[in-house]
């Protein structure tokens, strides 16, 4: 039998403590992050009379109900009682487990899969645990990334360890060159758009082929964080000289002799040639164009220039109903043009697409345009805020006439009242478009930054090309 293995055998290996059965193990958990959503883990472990066994591998920040406007100096500016409480009760099992806490007037506060990266907690090779599905986020750095329930973040906060079932390895390749004006959530979009919201299910997946490693770090963050949305555990992608270059001087990076170190290590987590996948996927990059939802799964996406599609083309019966309850719930006819579909609101931020690469693309589109329906962009933390503003990007946006509001989860999941109104339809570049997702009844479009600007001065659905040459 080959010894080759994958990324996901090698980090495997080394954090197994102890097997159960064929494929079962307790995994040693390197970094733990923890939101607003963590009470219940805290609350059975108090009761339990038990503390944190390892609070420095636990990192917590509120990031789902923070304010993004009015954020002011302190708590009373929630007005909320059940907000205000779920910040509050982060801020006290944070502080009775003495958990580093970057709370919602720090400034480096942020969104937990913005700020990891970004502060260079999040490094490859590493079992990282949250309590929240996007956790494969930080695989794009080649770390087992992936998020957890309510009891598994017990055991974690308990013991610093998980049992975990290993799952199958599914390579994705993306080979071509990427044209212009397609982006890495226009790849993503494309990938589950291909293979189906349930198509990864089982699977970690590896992303790899060329126009995967032309991506910047922050673009094989969204394509990572997505992952999730096509049903896998985690999406890996091998560390390269870009995340080397990336973590270098932040803030947890290894330093001096540590980082020659970790090189060495972070270099052979690769997975080895001749290693086996249970399963591959390959994609060409050069056919792509910029892609939107028109439904209420991630998979009913489709490229700009097409039309809604129609219930009746559909093969299985399952996939028929819910194209067509998601058109019923969307108001959409089959055949209309894409670009013909009215917005209501437009919104940029995310963990998804809220970095500094993703309000430049924005920003690119913006520059000497002015918006015709309301908008606002929530950056993913408060660093790429600062960053963002010290390039004068926030002057584009508001003379654009976009909100230009505090770093946060937003109108991702609308939990901090940033809600899209019922029956308004959102161009939003967050990563989930389920029924009132946004809000009850409201309607989410998912697209790239670039594309929600584009959309944002148009009030349709536009192919954002047309606007940038
Ligand atoms: S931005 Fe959305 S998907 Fe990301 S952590 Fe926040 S709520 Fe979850």
């Amino acid at each position: 039998m080959s010894s080759a293995r994958t990324m996901h055998e090698k980090i495997w290996d080394r954090h197994v403590i102890v097997k159960r059965g064929e494929n079962e193990a307790l995994l040693h958990v390197d970094r733990n992050f923890v939101h607003e959503g963590s009470f219940h883990a805290f609350g059975a472990l108090a009761r339990e009379g038990r503390k944190v066994r390892k609070p420095r591998q636990t990192i917590a920040v509120t990031d789902h109900y923070a304010p993004t406007v009015n954020r002011g100096k302190d708590i009373e500016v929630v007005t909320d009682p059940e907000m205000r409480n779920m910040i509050e009760l982060l801020a006290k099992n944070t502080q009775a487990n003495g958990i580093l806490h970057y709370d919602m007037h720090d400034p480096r506060q942020g969104i937990v899969h913005v700020i990891g990266p970004e502060l260079g907690i999040t490094q490859p090779g590493l079992v990282i645990t949250c309590g929240d599905s996007h956790t494969s986020t930080h695989s794009a750095f080649g770390a087992l990334a992936f998020g957890i329930g309510a009891s598994q973040l017990k055991q974690i906060l308990a013991t610093q360890c998980l049992w975990q079932k290993k799952t199958k390895n599914l390579r994705i390749t993306v080979d071509g060159a990427i044209p212009a004006g397609v982006t890495a959530k226009d790849i993503i979009l494309a990938i589950i758009a291909k293979i189906g919201t349930a198509g990864a299910t089982g699977y970690i997946i590896e992303f790899a082929g060329t126009a995967i490693r032309t991506l910047s770090m922050e673009g094989r963050l969204t394509v990572c964080n997505m992952a999730i949305e096509a049903g896998a555990r985690a999406g890996l992608i091998a560390p390269d000289d870009k995340t080397y270059a990336y973590l270098e001087g932040r803030e947890f990076a290894p330093k001096s002799a540590h980082w020659e170190q970790a090189l060495a290590f972070w270099r052979s987590l690769p997975s080895d040639d001749g290693a086996r996948f249970d399963r591959e996927v390959v994609l060409n990059a050069r056919g792509l164009v910029p892609m939107v939802t028109w439904g209420t799964s991630p998979e009913e996406a489709a490229p700009i220039t097409a039309v809604v599609p129609d219930p009746a083309t559909a093969t299985d019966a399952d996939k028929r109903a819910h194209m067509e309850q998601a058109l019923r719930y969307m108001e959409l006819t089959p055949g209309t043009p894409l670009q013909e579909i009215r917005i209501h609101r437009a919104f940029i931020g995310t963990c998804t697409n809220g970095r500094i690469e993703d309000l430049r693309a924005a920003a690119a589109v913006l520059k000497g345009r002015k918006v015709v329906i309301p908008a606002w962009v929530s950056p993913g933390s408060s660093t790429t805020k600062r960053q963002a503003e010290a390039e004068g990007l926030d002057r584009i946006f508001r003379e654009a006439g976009f909100d230009w509001r505090a770093s946060g989860c937003s109108s991702c999941a609308a939990m901090n009242g940033d809600t899209v109104p019922a029956g308004e339809r959102c161009a939003s570049t967050s990563n989930r478009n389920f029924e009132n997702r946004q809000g009850i009844g409201s309607r989410t479009h998912l697209m790239s930054p670039a594309m929600a600007a584009a959309a944002a001065v148009t009030g349709k659905l536009t192919d954002v090309r047309k606007l940038v040459s």
